[in-house]
């Protein structure tokens, strides 16, 4: 690695972190300085970092995961290219912060190996590229009219995918696809399933990539959960899979569906716990405007509202997707929105399977029918419950679960609940110009 930096006079290594709320955080060191970096970490505040730390235990130190070491060749223009590592978190004493999501994770990564499983996730993420940002909270304009799979000539999200799925691919991380999604200016890329801990790492790059590239190509990109009232939301619809060894645990040849015992079982435990997970995945207030399906004059936004699982049924919140190869079986979970902190989503999804498994959750009846359009009382009938339909719902049922206190530790835990209660509390005496439109005229 140090030869590398010489070889390529980089001047600058970027050592990165992700605070509670999936921020990315950043602190440049000199390659001079990167042996004593490797032996010490780099100190830093904690407590100026959202969710790190109170002000008397503050000190935390950056240490870098040589493994996730990648130069970024299209930064700084040509001349001066940068690296990167990802680091995790340690107290002085050196042990892991019970504060940093990567450790987070690793816990739940652990935890699946002792059962001698490896976690895979493919994420599909969807987002904006808008024209700019306005800072007033006017809608933005999104760069073109294009619509799902259009094929937009002359439009900038086809130059700006191309190069965007370059610059990715020139970092190693792999694009399978990448296409223009139903709304105007909406785009979504694919990565290439991977452990768990790379995929979260590589959700982080790809944010801050697509951010760049976009502001090369003078447009911005957004991975706010639904900016606009009337097209659907940008979801990060995620694939799990557990495998043992080189074999896909989730695959049984003998199955009417190819579906395992374990995955019937883990699918079992994502719905179980969906409620008391959703605060994770779905964390700000705006994500819950994106999570309930919404009837648009030509189509349905296709986001999941309701606790069920189908196969191929893109309404239910877990869906079996057809698959060929044995070691392709995994599930959709669909709820997830690209605004999420990756890390702690996939340690809460691996975390109420792995809860399945080990209780043994037996898994209901498939969803057949479109469940956004059975009445309340059928779904009722169905048994299929709702996500909650806001940021005060999911912070309750998260606040009352066990499991995931016990899965996001104890401090993470309190933190989230509290920062997100602050959120809903401000959002709440919000008076918005839909309520001024409605009723200024009417009373
Ligand atoms: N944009 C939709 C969502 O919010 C997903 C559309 C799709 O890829 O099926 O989840
Ligand atoms: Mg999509
Ligand atoms: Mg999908």
């Amino acid at each position: 690695m140090l030869r590398t930096l010489e070889e390529r006079d980089i001047r600058f290594v970027r050592l990165w972190f992700t605070d509670v709320l999936g921020t990315l955080k950043s602190v440049s060191v000199a390659p001079a300085e990167l042996e004593a970096a490797f032996d010490e970490g780099i100190g830093f505040d904690g407590s100026a970092i959202e969710g790190f730390a109170r002000v008397h235990e503050s000190d935390m130190v950056a240490m870098p995961d040589p493994t996730t070491f990648q130069v970024f060749p299209f930064e700084g223009g040509g001349s001066g290219e940068s690296a990167r590592m990802f680091c995790d978190i340690l107290l002085p004493d050196g042990t892991p912060s019970w504060a940093d999501p990567r450790h987070v994770l690793r816990r739940m990564l652990s935890k699946a190996a002792e059962k001698g499983f490896t976690f895979y996730t493919h994420p599909e993420i969807e987002f904006f590229l808008l024209e700019s940002l306005p800072p007033d909270g006017a809608a933005p304009v999104p760069v073109d009219a294009g619509g799902y799979f259009d094929h937009t000539t002359h439009a900038v999200a086809r130059d700006f995918r191309r190069q965007a799925v370059l610059a990715l691919e020139r970092i190693g991380i792999s694009v399978e696809f990448s296409h223009h999604e139903v709304a105007p200016g909406q785009q979504e890329i694919d990565l290439r399933y991977a452990d768990a801990l790379t995929t979260a790492d590589n959700i982080m790059t790809f944010r801050h990539v697509v951010k760049e590239v976009a502001l090369t190509q003078s447009v911005e990109a957004s991975f706010m959960p639904k900016p606009f009232t009337d097209q659907p939301g940008s979801g990060m619809h995620t694939h799990l899979s557990l495998f043992e060894g080189e074999r896909n645990a989730f695959h049984d040849g003998g199955d009417p569906m190819k579906l395992s015992k374990v995955a019937r079982a883990f699918i079992a435990g994502l719905l179980v716990h969906a409620r008391e997970y959703t605060a994770v995945t779905n964390q700000w207030v705006n994500s819950y405007k994106r999570l309930f399906p919404q009837a648009l004059p030509d189509r349905i936004t296709e986001s999941p509202a309701y606790v069920c699982w189908g196969h191929l049924n893109r309404s239910a919140l877990v869906r079996v997707p057809a698959y060929g190869k044995p070691n392709s079986a995994r599930v959709e979970v669909r709820s997830l929105d690209s605004a999420c902190n990756p890390y702690l989503a996939f340690a809460v999804m691996l975390g109420a399977g792995l809860k399945g498994i080990e209780e043994g959750y037996e898994l209901p009846p498939g969803a057949e029918d479109d469940v956004w359009a059975l009445s309340a009382a059928e779904r009722k009938a169905m048994g299929y419950e709702s996500l909650p339909q806001n940021l005060s719902e999911a912070i309750d049922v998260l606040a009352s679960s066990e499991l995931m206190a016990e899965i996001l530790g104890e401090h993470v835990f309190d933190f989230f609940l509290r920062n997100k209660r602050q959120e809903w509390e401000q959002f709440r005496h919000q008076v918005t110009p839909y309520e001024r439109q409605r009723y200024l005229g009417l009373m």
